[in-house]
């Protein structure tokens, strides 16, 4: 199968948060540089940077501080976060916003006083998240389209890649192979340095709230060329995901953490508050807790007509609610829901996977040439993301891989040549459905979502995670044999249905396997067979790759290298 060439110094695969500020930065700091960007969906219009709703995590008021926000974070990731990591985070992310207010041109919210406004989320001891109303995402992902608009980096729009392309020798990365999804044609961009930020995305849950452009593509290459994903078993359910009935895609999208922050209520079917009962924090503990109490509700049958729990906002007074939550409101108002003065039904959903790429807290891998950032990086959160901390995680590592990769690049006078045999193996794959009779995608991908729901969802045991790796075993050779009927490769939908597929239940069975092995019960991973938490000093994370067609799951020692379990960087903690 033929396939054009391109050259570019810097490859960015994303268009989220992470990928924007790398191209951005990667221009700045070398302007000579030719930065190409490659996305899946168009400019501006995908992946969840732009879904961002309640805000970002920034330490900048008085009495806050960057210690507070890294205990918050190391405290909130039950001792499994990087900690190099954790601090690179909460430091960065004041510059980070400092930038998009003064250099970008952001408008987030303020006081009278024209100091930033900071609302309260779950699972934090300061009130430190900036946000645009409850649609912070829009403000910055347009503000970030715009400046890369303004420089001359090259935009691949609706272009999937599909593999990472090593050298000949293996020791580094060469390129990557993607297919121009208007055309259906096959394309090799080699590169000095690529940049994976493909965003995560864990859609293969019943109920989620990521963007549909997201389908684990980014670890699902990574697992391909034998880089280790860690903490994969630690999959974030948002306690609140609006519950509307099966026939609308609004069930599962997201009532943003501000809502219990401002003091919302969840009741039962019967109209009984119930977060006293599992927690002291009620309503603001942190997502994972929160959770499974809604969970354990729904089990016990205590349900809303649709199966799950009630938010009620109205004792805040409801012109109160409609005028801080006026994005939150109008969904709701779509779905028949009053938010303001009455209960919404809601339901947890899968929000955001800790897990992803081994890296280091510049951003590289384990492999020359690949950085990687945001949500396809593992390590920054540990066994739980605080609710803001993800697009501040985005957005500062992605602008420092910018910076990385512009140094490195600049610095090597050629390309590498890339491993032919890999393109041709990875064309073939992606082809595998079009030589093959129709089936029915959408029945496979209804059983992926109820497997990973029932079986590898908000509470786990050995049993159920045995039991999905048979049915995401079948599930794969199902779809190796399943075509899209016919051999058309213009914009062809189904096609991609297919790839997408393959990439979640590829990284489906690294979920499960991770979670079968971590045989204790921290953060977002909880397992009914072994509920207890384990030592924390001797915490570890899982890390899992694919050698040779078989997954491996081992476990590495948390290095406890900015603070111990038991201590605390604040005084008087
Ligand atoms: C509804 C919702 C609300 C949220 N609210 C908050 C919040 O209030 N605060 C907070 O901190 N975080 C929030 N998050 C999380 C936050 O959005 C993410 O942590 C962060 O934005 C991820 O940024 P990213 O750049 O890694 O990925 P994304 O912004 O998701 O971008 C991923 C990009 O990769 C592209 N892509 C995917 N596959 C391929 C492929 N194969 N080839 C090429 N391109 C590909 C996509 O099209 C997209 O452009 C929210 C998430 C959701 C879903």
């Amino acid at each position: 199968m033929d396939y054009q060439i391109f050259k570019s110094d810097v490859l960015i695969l994303g268009s989220g948060g992470a990928g924007l500020f790398a191209a951005l930065h990667a221009k700045q700091a070398k302007p000579d540089l030719e930065v190409t960007i490659a996305v899946k969906g168009l400019l501006g219009k995908c992946g969840c940077t732009r879904m961002v709703q309640g805000g970002y995590n920034v330490a900048l008021s008085p009495g806050d501080s960057i210690e507070r926000h890294f205990m918050d974070t190391i405290i909130g990731g039950k001792w499994l976060p990087d900690q190099a990591m954790a601090m690179r985070l909460c430091q960065t992310a004041v510059t980070r916003v400092q930038e998009l207010e003064n250099e970008l041109g952001c408008f987030f919210d303020r006081n009278d006083d024209g100091s930033l406004h900071h609302k309260a989320f779950a699972g934090q001891t300061f009130d430190r998240t900036v946000h645009k109303g409850d649609l912070t995402g829009i403000e910055i992902i347009s503000r970030l389209m715009e400046q890369v608009r303004a420089l001359p980096i090259n935009l691949l729009e609706e272009y999937r890649a599909l593999a990472l392309v090593p050298s000949r020798d293996g020791a580094a990365l060469a390129g990557v192979l993607l297919v121009d999804m208007r055309s259906g044609e096959f394309r090799l961009v080699q590169a000095k340095t690529v940049l994976l930020a493909t965003g995560g995305g864990p859609t293969m849950y019943r109920y989620h709230t990521p963007s549909g452009d997201k389908s684990m593509d980014g670890l699902a290459m990574a697992l391909q060329l034998g880089l280790g994903l860690r903490d994969m078993e630690m999959v974030q359910f948002h306690p609140t995901g609006l519950l509307a009935g099966v026939d609308t895609r609004m069930t599962g999208t997201v009532l943003e953490e501000g809502l219990r922050g401002a003091g919302g209520y969840l009741l039962d079917g019967s109209g009984r508050r119930f977060m006293q009962d599992y927690d002291a924090a009620g309503e603001r503990a942190t997502r994972d807790i929160v959770s499974r109490a809604i969970y354990a509700e729904m089990r016990a049958g205590r349900t809303s007509p649709n199966g799950g729990v009630y938010i009620a906002m109205g004792h805040l007074g409801p012109d109160k609610v409609a005028q801080k939550f006026p994005g939150m409101v109008k969904r709701c108002a779509d779905c028949g829901f009053d938010l303001a003065g009455g209960q919404v039904e809601v339901v947890p959903t899968a929000h955001y996977l800790m897990g992803g790429v081994v890296v280091r807290p510049d951003t590289r891998s384990s492999l020359p040439g690949l950085f990687v950032a945001g949500e396809d990086a593992g390590g920054a959160h540990g066994a739980n993301r605080l609710g803001g901390n993800g697009v501040a995680n985005s957005t500062v590592f992605g602008g420092i891989a910018g910076d990385e990769m512009a140094a490195e690049a600049s610095a090597q006078d050629h390309w590498l040549d890339p491993d032919e045999g890999v393109v041709a193996a990875a064309i073939e794959q992606a082809l595998l459905p079009l030589q093959h009779a129709a089936g029915d995608l959408n029945a496979l991908r209804n059983r992926l979502l109820d497997v990973m729901w029932d079986d590898v969802g908000v509470l786990r045991d050995a049993a159920g995670l045995t039991r999905a790796q048979t049915e995401l075993a079948s599930l794969k050779a199902e779809l190796s044999e399943t075509g899209i009927g016919g051999d058309n490769r213009v914009f062809a939908l189904s096609w991609h249905d297919w790839l997408n597929l393959r990439s979640l239940i590829e990284v489906s069975q690294v979920i499960a396997a991770a979670g079968l092995a971590r045989e204790n019960s921290r953060g977002a991973h909880y397992r009914e067979d072994f509920p207890q938490v384990g030592s924390l000093e001797e915490s570890y994370f899982t890390i899992a790759s694919r050698q040779y067609d078989a997954l491996q799951v081992e476990r590495a020692p948390v290095e406890f290298s900015i603070v111990q379990p038991g201590e605390s960087l604040l005084e008087n903690d």
